[in-house]
């Protein structure tokens, strides 16, 4: 399946009730008059695209009006202009290092951290590198079995440690591994936590400095998950995980189950740091590098 289709099905929630919402106002404001822009400035709001690129589209919107007819104007088209831009073009990936290249993710419960990180495996593998997991959700005995499923099903080698063990030491040991087995990547799967319980966000700065000192520069990416259907309440977390371990991206999971897929522009505005991947959905292939124009394109589809 093309790149498009799958942003375009895995958006297509909030991209239906835009479409709905912005074509309703367009035919039926004869001009576009103060009325019919508020009613696109709330239908971009609904999506959660935030206030600044809400006031930066309908402000693009009124000086194509103020120079042209109401003709012909579309909205769409200038609203997928200001969105690829204001994200630079970006398109996301994983970082790659000489040797192993260490992955953490991080996130509170149930945001779809052990997916993520299945589907990261499975991704870098189909595309010929080797990949291990490492299991450091050691608080839940379930996500323990949970990964070691993934592993089989993806046949991808996992790391862990028993329930209840230091989360660090597997990670240390899981680096080992990797590197014996001359492994690409190795993504570690961290313990869901809430930013505001110090004890943890200290237990997950523990986690990464003796993964540090195993390998110099790891982990090389730490990549912050976040789930999609939260909304808004996603820029919290992104704000105070920030602030406690230092990210070098985000990953936005299950797109798919929401209708306020703006969340994305208005987290990357705030935040500033690049969108590396997108969760469209349960299975192993439906996680996709960010790619700003594809997005824009499928969020304001005609
Ligand atoms: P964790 O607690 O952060 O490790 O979260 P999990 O990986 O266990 O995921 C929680 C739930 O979200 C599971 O039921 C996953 O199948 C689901 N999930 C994860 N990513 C996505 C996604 O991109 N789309 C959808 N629809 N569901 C997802």
């Amino acid at each position: 399946m093309g790149l498009l289709r799958k942003f375009n099905l895995g958006l297509q929630r909030t991209k239906e009730k835009l479409l709905h919402e912005i074509n309703r106002v367009v035919t039926d404001s004869q001009t576009l008059d103060e009325n019919a822009l508020e009613e696109i400035e709330n239908a971009l709001i609904s999506a959660d695209l935030g206030i600044p690129m809400t006031r930066r589209i309908v402000d693009a919107v009124k000086k194509a009006c103020e120079s042209r007819r109401h003709d012909g104007l579309d909205v769409m088209a200038i609203a997928r202009g200001e969105i690829t831009a204001a994200f630079n073009g970006a398109i996301g990936g994983l970082k790659k290092c000489d040797g192993l290249t260490v992955v953490s993710l991080v996130g509170v419960n149930g945001t779809g951290k052990t997916t993520t990180s299945a589907k990261l495996a499975h991704r870098v593998q189909s595309e010929g590198s080797r990949a291990v997991l490492a299991a450091c959700d050691t608080f839940r005995a379930a996500a323990l079995e949970q990964i070691k499923e993934w592993g089989d099903r993806l046949d991808v080698p996992v790391v862990a440690g028993s329930y209840g063990a230091d989360p660090a030491a597997v990670g240390h040991d899981a680096i080992s591994a990797a590197q014996s087995r001359s492994a690409d990547y190795l993504f570690i799967d961290t313990a869901g936590r809430l930013h505001t319980k110090s004890n943890l966000m200290q237990e997950l700065e523990k986690l990464h400095r003796v993964v540090g000192n195993k390998l110099e520069g790891a982990p090389h990416e730490v990549l912050l998950v976040l789930d999609a259907t939260t909304g808004m309440n996603a820029l919290n977390q992104a704000r105070e995980f920030h602030k406690a371990v230092p990210l070098t991206g985000l990953i936005i999971a299950k797109l798919d189950g929401t209708s306020k897929g703006g969340m994305v522009v208005a987290i990357h505005n705030e935040l500033e740091l690049p969108v590396k991947f997108i969760g469209l959905g349960e299975q192993p292939d439906d996680l996709e590098p960010f790619d700003a124009q594809k997005f824009a394109e499928a969020l304001f589809a005609d």
